[in-house]
């Protein structure tokens, strides 16, 4: 049984990814910068995973820059447009707006990872806005037009969310972004290995990280756009055209291309009913077994492998080390908002703060099967049973 339903923390290296890995550590160790015949080689490797990806996303290879995931994206952009702002500067990726003197900040929206809502706090303070969520776990396309109009420099929107899995209308969000000639960001950590990511290479900037999709922790990719003002995230080097200095991780680089690869195939390989088919006999069983649990939000269109749940009490903490004890691993929300209190996300949904203890996050992969799902189904109940026949167990809980 694979008790692992912790997939939108991290997941397991893939196989693929790990012969990629090693691969290019034994083969094209040499340093891609060099100048001798060997390095070229690893220079090489290194562009033909750039344009594999670009391919796949539907941008130019020049676009891609690699760097360790998707936390330091988000701050690279959220520094990139406080840069442009300091200097009074626009982007120039669009027209610019009518009077940047009358611009507003940037725009982020409610449901944004830490990742992003943490750097746009600090960088914007009183210039950041926040764009509402609607109960459904989106973010209201309302607002997000209603604030596009009053031209922001950058309006920044998650393709997934990680804690939901809710689907966030990127597509309809760049549509009204290009109208109103506003740059626009897409955090597609969670989307990118589940879902088709040709046409994310259209967003201004896209963020990604191999860890979420059977690649290595430590690599991810920013998609920047080719025309505008240059990024320069980290300085001190030529790498990355100079928008991200350091030696490239090559080995990394070709493992998270090797996983993405795997992850298509994968995917494609499935009919979209096929890939929620365990999901979806889950939360069928829930219901039957467990009404009591509620799923969130049960109507809006989610990534295939994520059921996030309220329980009854005791809280979710309980329950994680309970499941944990029946070798099942979940999480209570976000792996990064461990420590951090409940989810702002789920609160800027509306749901009561009485239910915001009571979440568990559950997330398969590739490898779950739906027998796995139900046997989660299983320890739920049996959880139920435990609870109200003796005292917790108490003791360390794992970090997801
Ligand atoms: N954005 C989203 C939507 C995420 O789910 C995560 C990981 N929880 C991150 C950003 C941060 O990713 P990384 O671990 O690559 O920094």
């Amino acid at each position: 049984m694979n008790g692992y339903f912790d997939s939108n923390a991290t997941t397991p290296l893939h196989p693929a990814a790990r012969e990629a890995w090693l691969e290019a550590s034994e083969r094209f160790w040499q340093n891609p910068s060099g100048l001798y015949r060997e390095a070229g080689a690893a220079k090489r490797e290194l562009e033909e995973a750039r344009e594999q990806m670009a391919d796949w996303l539907g941008c130019g290879p020049e676009e891609i820059v690699f760097l360790s995931g998707a936390t330091e994206a988000n701050n690279a952009v959220m520094r990139h447009f406080s840069r442009l702002a300091a200097a009074g500067a626009v982007s120039g990726i669009h027209p610019a707006p009518a009077d940047p003197a009358v611009g507003i900040g940037i725009a982020v929206s409610a449901l944004e990872h830490p990742s992003v809502a943490e750097p746009a706090e600090f960088e914007f303070g009183a210039r950041l806005h926040r764009i509402p969520a609607r109960e459904g776990g989106t973010v209201c396309p309302e607002a997000l037009r209603a604030i596009a109009a009053r031209r922001p420099a950058l309006i920044s929107l998650m393709a997934a969310n990680n804690e939901t899995g809710v689907l966030q209308p990127w597509r309809e969000a760049l549509a009204v972004c290009r109208e109103f000639g506003v740059a626009f960001h897409c955090d597609a950590a969670q989307w990118i290995g589940k879902m088709p990511p040709l046409g994310l290479g259209e967003c201004d900037f896209v963020t990604g990280s191999a860890h979420k999709f059977g690649g290595p922790k430590g690599i991810g990719f920013l998609k920047v756009p080719s025309g505008g003002r240059p990024l320069r995230w980290l300085r001190g080097g030529p790498q990355e055209e100079r928008r991200r200095a350091g030696t490239e991780n090559l080995p990394a680089v070709a493992a998270m291309a090797a996983a993405w690869k795997a992850s298509e195939q994968w995917r494609q390989d499935r009919h979209p009913e096929q890939l929620a088919a365990g999901r979806d006999a889950f939360e069928k069983r829930l219901r039957e077994l467990l009404p009591a649990a509620r799923v969130i939000p049960e109507k809006s269109d989610r990534l295939w492998n994520t059921s996030l749940i309220t329980v009854p009490p005791p809280g979710n903490v309980k329950w994680l080390s309970r499941l944990s004890a029946l070798g099942f691993q979940v999480s209570t929300g976000s792996a990064c908002s461990q420590g951090g209190g409940a989810s702002e996300v789920l609160r800027s949904m509306g749901l009561p703060e009485e239910s915001l203890g009571q979440v568990l996050r559950l997330s398969g992969g590739m490898d779950t099967t739906e027998a796995d799902w139900l046997a989660l189904a299983g320890a739920l109940v049996a959880v139920v049973g435990s609870i109200l026949d003796k005292p917790a167990v108490t003791g360390a809980l794992p970090q997801g």
